[in-house]
């Protein structure tokens, strides 16, 4: 292992080395949206209509583009993805006190949207193959810890009800959902696939986020594409696709000229303004993806010779649409856990590249502390050696 300022040096060199000309000097985003398509278009058509908000062509435009993207029969847009999210458990049936089981190693929105609805989230481990959940060990811990008790699986050390998983697919690169379904069909839990990161990703042959009923997306700024804030629920299910649009739009009922609703319900639905520049970037997609991929296997190029860091890919049975780039660092002997990723965090971010750990993870954050978990090792291990890279389409 050579000192971790060769490292560091040899981190930056390598970035440098796939990025264009013109753009080794300057400062580089970690991801920054590409507007290449026909964004100013559709927002002044919004503008020039004046149907920004609720209501307008763009949004239903916008779902059924989406929904032919994934491959489901609906999508439902919704403000964010954590929305989406929120409406997707609700329908699920999470109710206060319930437990849904996740990675521990996920954005923050995965957690607080089961928080959202009173759930208590349940950290488990991850795959180092995927970045997600490791299936067998899930399938081991809930053998280990659930009771079935009157119809429900309950979690026999803290009594509650393990009432849905949510895996996820960190950075794009799809988690092996296909046993973890099997698991939740076989147990009557409920799965929501958190596709957050994963438009264009494909597992098995099958677009990501049609491993279960529900999946959710987000079009964030920082994500494949963006509707400047965003996200969808897709699914086959006309009814469950119905509760989550009624859920969504505050409960309302088509009630003649006035306003009714039958629950307490939210206000989740996209605008068409951001709709419209969801058409513009949905229309980009395959354009993006191929990008996405290609900056990542010039990066594959870049790193073979560095000794001590590997670029995390996609899994054999996966395309990913690699939304952030990520390399693993060996832990160096004798070195605290963590020391070659700060000091290659410290050198790129000063040579200008922005670069980032992985998120804190979730049961060390102050409100998930508490969290029932498994054993997190392997997620420890993996958030101490992550590092992830400029990963800009326009790179
Ligand atoms: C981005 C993201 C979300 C949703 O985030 P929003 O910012 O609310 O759109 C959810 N889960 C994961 C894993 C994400 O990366």
């Amino acid at each position: 292992m050579p000192p971790l300022s060769d490292l560091s040096a040899s981190v930056v060199t390598a970035i440098r080395a796939v990025l264009p000309a013109g753009m080794a000097g300057g400062r580089v985003a970690l991801h920054e949206p590409l507007f290449a398509g026909r964004e100013w278009e559709y927002v002044k058509e919004c503008l020039d209509t004046g149907w920004v908000s609720s209501g307008g062509a763009f949004v239903e435009r916008f779902e059924r583009m989406l929904a032919g993207e994934v491959g489901a029969a609906r999508a439902v847009a919704t403000v964010n993805g954590t929305a989406a999210l929120h409406a997707c458990l609700l329908v699920a049936g999470v109710r206060p006190g319930d437990e849904v089981v996740m990675p521990t190693l996920t954005f923050v929105a995965t957690a607080n949207a089961v928080s959202h609805c009173g759930g208590i989230p349940h950290f488990v481990d991850s795959a180092p193959d995927t970045l997600g959940v490791d299936p067998a060990r899930l399938e081991r811990h809930i053998a280990a810890i659930a009771d079935r008790r009157g119809g429900a699986w309950v979690n026999r050390r803290t009594g509650r009800t393990i009432r849905a998983v949510v895996p996820v697919h960190i950075f794009g690169h799809p988690v092996d959902i296909d046993p973890i379904a099997a698991m939740c069909r076989d147990l009557g839990m409920f799965l929501v696939e958190d596709a957050a990161e994963a438009l264009g990703s494909v597992y098995k042959g099958r677009p990501a986020g049609r491993a279960g009923r529900l999946a959710a997306f987000s079009f964030n700024g920082n994500k494949t594409i963006t509707t400047g804030g965003g996200g969808a629920i897709v699914t086959d299910d006309a009814e469950l696709a119905r509760q989550v649009r009624h859920l969504t739009t505050t409960a309302r009922l088509a009630s003649g000229w006035g306003f009714d609703h039958d629950q307490v319900g939210y206000n989740y639905r996209m605008p068409n303004i951001n709709a419209a520049l969801g058409c513009a970037q949905l229309e980009q997609l395959a354009g993006f993806v191929a990008r996405k991929r290609a900056l990542a296997a010039r990066y594959v190029d870049a790193f073979a010779g560095v000794k001590g860091v590997r670029v995390f890919v996609e899994p054999a049975f996966a395309r990913s649409n690699y939304w952030l780039n990520a390399i693993l660092l060996d832990a160096p002997a004798g070195a605290a856990p963590g020391a070659a990723r700060d000091a290659v965090l410290a050198a790129t971010n000063e040579a200008g590249l922005q670069t980032r750990p992985v998120w804190t993870l979730m049961h060390r954050l102050p409100m998930y502390r508490d969290s029932p978990r498994d054993d997190l090792a392997v997620a420890e291990d993996l958030a101490a050696r992550l590092v992830n890279i400029p990963s800009s389409p326009s790179l």
